[in-house]
């Protein structure tokens, strides 16, 4: 057994299913699982040293690609003055300000520790400003995992098929409305029906958790407009979108004015983080100021604030990258598929920006064609329901390296139909 292997089994030892967090244990394609060591740039290395190119990226933050030279020289040198204090401090403050700037419609941002976090604040405080009870979100989008939100949840619910959540009682779900994406008069009937009832719609504006979902903006402008006339607060979930497509949010990309706006993981470029943020009408009615008590040890941490900012700076100061990601993306994407037709091979890419996501015509030739391609140094995203991501590291010369395994991928599945067919 090599070293990622014997550390695997270890980890079964201690960890449940050896992982902290279910998609990591490779349920879905079977097999050991990937174990990895050090990143640098959009390349990532096991604990034998083997080299993959990084479509992960740290589910979605590593925007930078891994070990970004700026970053860790600034976070080095912070690093010597504490880990965390428990108060304000500076990079706090400036990230704050580099984020509202970059987000026009929002005045006020929190900070907490996770996506999860800034949506269960997010959702608080729709709930305490509107004094209502009840949330639209919809089906097979994620928004973490708070109890009220595992509904019809995508992401490692549907990975590893769970229907329902055990653990959750039924009473905790039924202020949550469950509605297709896309379907207008489905929210227009939930408003109907809970009338003065709603406190927020809640939507990821591209679909990250049940494979890429390209946005449908006109019902998102619907949702604006529905959520006006009713009363209630419009939630954007950017803890993948923001800061991904150009340096903002997805709403401004759209733009659409939420009323919230959850942001996560790129934001510190790959540290726990999670914000959320509004006007300041909104956000003063969090404690200390209002009766919207939200609160954490780790918010604001020094060292996670400072990656954000330097994150958040170098992809400002990047002159072409969210453009050089987008079309690095399109070829990937386009070539993907022109490589799988060539070889008899039914594959669909779904693709937006620079996010995609792969789907066969089953779990097993998924499976199949995602061992290849791990075998030959590729790591992408271990389900069909996760999104893939391109960093500013990743070059074409990465992308062809891709190619080349996939097309070789691809005549090994085409092979291996033909020897069933006989
Ligand atoms: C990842 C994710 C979350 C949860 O963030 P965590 O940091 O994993 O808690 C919430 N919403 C969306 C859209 C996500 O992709």
């Amino acid at each position: 057994m090599d070293k990622t292997g014997k550390l695997f089994a270890l980890a079964k030892r201690y960890l449940v299913g050896g992982v902290d967090s279910p998609v990591r244990s490779f349920a879905y394609v079977g097999g050991e699982p990937l174990l990895i060591k050090a990143g640098r740039g959009c390349r990532v290395f096991d604990y034998d040293d083997k080299e993959y190119v990084d479509y992960v990226l740290a589910w979605g933050g590593a925007i930078l690609g891994h070990g970004n030279h700026r970053v860790v020289k600034e976070l080095k040198s912070r690093i010597k003055s504490g880990l965390g204090f428990g108060t304000t401090n500076q990079a706090e403050i400036e990230l704050a300000a580099q984020i509202v700037k970059a987000i026009p419609f929002i005045d006020k941002i929190r900070f907490v520790s996770s996506g999860t976090e800034a949506v269960m604040g997010a959702v608080r405080l729709a709930r305490g400003c509107t004094g209502k009870n009840k949330i639209i979100k919809f089906i097979n989008s994620y928004h973490g995992h708070a109890d009220y939100l595992l509904a019809k949840a995508g992401s490692g619910l549907a990975t590893l098929g769970i229907a329902a959540c055990a653990g959750v009682p039924d009473d905790f779900v039924k202020h949550t409305i469950v509605v297709p994406y896309g379907d207008k008069n489905a929210v227009k009937a939930a408003f109907k029906k809970y009338k003065n009832q709603i406190a927020a719609v809640l939507v990821e504006p591209v679909g990250g958790n049940y494979g890429v979902l390209v946005p449908d903006i006109g019902f998102l402008k619907e949702l604006r407009s529905l959520t006006r006339k009713n009363k209630a607060l419009l939630i954007f979930d950017e803890v993948i979108t923001g800061f991904r497509f150009h340096f903002g949010s997805c709403a401004q990309f759209f733009k659409i004015k939420p009323d919230l706006i959850c942001l996560g993981k790129i934001i510190a470029g790959g540290l726990p983080i999670g914000a959320y943020a509004g006007s300041a009408k909104v956000m003063n009615r969090l404690a200390p100021l209002g009766k919207v008590y939200q609160a954490s040890t780790f918010s604001g941490n020094p060292i996670v604030m400072q990656a954000g900012l330097v994150t958040l700076r170098c992809l400002e100061e990047s002159k072409n990258g969210y453009k050089q990601i987008k079309d690095l993306n399109e070829y990937l994407c386009f070539n993907l598929k022109k490589e799988a037709q060539y070889s008899g091979i039914k594959l669909k890419v779904a693709h937006y920006e620079s996010m995609f996501s792969l789907q066969f015509l089953s779990k097993i030739k998924f499976a199949r064609f995602y061992r290849l391609m791990l075998d030959q140094g590729v790591f992408f995203a271990p389900s069909e329901f996760e999104a893939n991501f391109l960093s500013f590291a990743h070059t074409k010369s990465d992308i062809n390296e891709t190619l080349v395994a996939a097309k070789r991928a691809f005549t090994r599945m085409e092979k291996e139909n033909a020897v069933r067919k006989h």
